[in-house]
């Protein structure tokens, strides 16, 4: 018999179709979903669901260690400050990180993305070493702070060792402050057995690679890591920061002869398996292109306002199709809502329309985007996190019914006001992760100790 904790009743839940009345969601002791129900009545021990239920949403780009560092770049360094100059403090910053503060961070990042309606995230992870630049005498010691931060927050996990071996296109030499990033290909394949051996993958946990960029890999290592990382795992995905800075762009012109994104789509077998973080700065023809690759677009518009990367143009891509989803990258902001917002608003401050998102077929602009957000973070993770059916994880979050932005609303006005409106409490109630109660009107169990111990970790970050 399936225990009552397994089954929760709700009077309405977002399935992949659309909104749908009466829903009793089931899941197995694996935590992945067994049954979704519309048009029933609850049974007798089912759980009620305090309000309307949505799927949980994929981070799909984050660099855990950045979040102490958010918002301590606001200020005028330089008449011209630009992503080059705040990836120096960010330099500096990272010289400073051991184990230890690195867990505590990332418990708190990810407790924190909980609370906010993620329920996974990809972890492009590109610290290895000591603070020396040696190697740990365990390789994978960085990596488990992370996959034991996940753990013990209960969040999602796709953890993406970055491969990270030049300061420039051509195989610049890196720099003394890249030194704890710096790794062989063949150190790479030996992490991800090693994490593979020692963190077993399951539903909640899985592994790929992030070649960082076509700045700091050259085409051979890149094809050689590609090779050898599908040789054992197919399936696994890859992720790439491809064009945030026009001087990126350039640059690529410059050492490749082509635009990095043009480069890696006529270079590589760009398909299903990739993610392209930061397609910011495209052509008309590579946006169609990367739309027809069926690759995702990792798109951070928090991060990338406050870089000053530039705007994605995403009522092109979504019209050709295109997949994407979204990141809190730099974790100046951690709410999915704001990021699908930034999104919209970036293309309307553009174009000075409104609604650019949406398309006659789906007029809700908030729907569509939180439905395709949800789709391709999922791709990106390469995990069942696809929403709620069966088959998939049970991650999904409940949202507040009488929230002032909520309340009264019809279906088809509820993520508008989730998304397109910001008063008063979180508005996610209770968020489930792997079918676990992880966050419960609105507190999370270890948000104390990890909030205390994030403190103390950032005296010493900051000192
Ligand atoms: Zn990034």
């Amino acid at each position: 018999m399936i225990p009552s904790a397994n089954t929760l009743f709700a009077e309405r839940a977002l399935l992949p179709g659309g909104w749908q009345r009466n829903v009793a969601l089931s899941w197995g002791a694996d935590g992945r979903l067994t049954s979704v129900e519309s048009a029933v009545a609850p049974r007798n021990d089912s759980m009620l669901a305090a309000g309307p239920v949505l799927p949980g949403m994929c981070n799909l780009h984050s660099h855990a260690f950045q979040r102490a560092m958010a918002g301590l770049t606001e200020y005028l360094g330089h008449p011209q400050d630009s992503f080059w100059s705040w990836r120096d403090l960010m330099y500096r910053f990272a010289a400073r990180l051991t184990p230890e503060t690195l867990y505590a961070v990332a418990r708190q990042l990810y407790i924190e993305m909980l609370k906010a309606g993620y329920t996974s995230v990809c972890e492009f992870h590109y610290i290895h070493h000591d603070i020396d630049g040696r190697p740990y005498a365990n390789p994978a010691r960085l990596s488990e702070q992370l996959i034991a931060a996940a753990h013990d927050a209960g969040i999602g996990l796709t953890l993406l060792p970055v491969l990270y071996q030049n300061s420039g296109f051509g195989g610049l030499p890196p720099l003394p402050q890249q030194a704890r990033f710096i790794a062989s290909g063949d150190w790479m394949l030996d992490l991800l057995a090693r994490l593979a051996r020692e963190h077993p993958v399951h539903d909640g946990l899985r592994y790929g690679a992030a070649p960082h960029s076509l700045r700091a890999v050259t085409p051979q290592a890149l094809d050689a890591l590609r090779a050898a990382l599908h040789a054992s795992d197919p399936l696994a995905p890859i992720h790439i920061h491809i064009a945030e800075q026009t001087r990126e762009v350039d640059d690529g012109i410059v050492a490749l002869g082509a635009r990095p994104v043009r480069w890696l789509l006529d270079h590589q077998p760009v398909d299903e398996r990739w993610c392209l973080v930061h397609a910011t700065h495209l052509t008309p023809d590579e946006t169609a292109d990367l739309a027809a690759s069926g690759a995702v677009a990792g798109l951070c518009p928090s991060t990338e306002a406050n870089l000053g990367d530039g705007v994605f143009d995403a009522a092109r891509y979504l019209n050709a199709g295109g997949r994407w989803g979204i990141g809190s990258d730099s974790h100046v902001s951690v709410s999915p809502l704001e990021e699908l917002r930034l999104l919209e608003y970036g293309q309307r401050l553009r174009d000075q329309r409104r609604n650019v998102l949406a398309c006659a077929a789906a007029p809700a602009v908030a729907d569509r985007l939180y439905g395709q957000a949800v789709a391709g973070g999922a791709q990106a993770a390469a995990r069942p996190i696809a929403g709620l059916a069966p088959g998939q994880r049970a991650d999904f979050i409940v949202l507040d019914a009488e929230h002032p932005d909520l309340a009264w609303r019809r279906d088809d006005q509820l993520l508008a006001g989730l998304i397109f409106c910001q008063h008063g409490d979180n508005p996610i109630r209770d968020v489930y992760a792997g079918g676990r109660r992880v966050v419960a009107e609105r507190r999370h169990p270890a948000e104390g100790g990890a909030g205390h111990a994030y403190r103390t970790a950032l005296k010493t970050l900051l000192a």
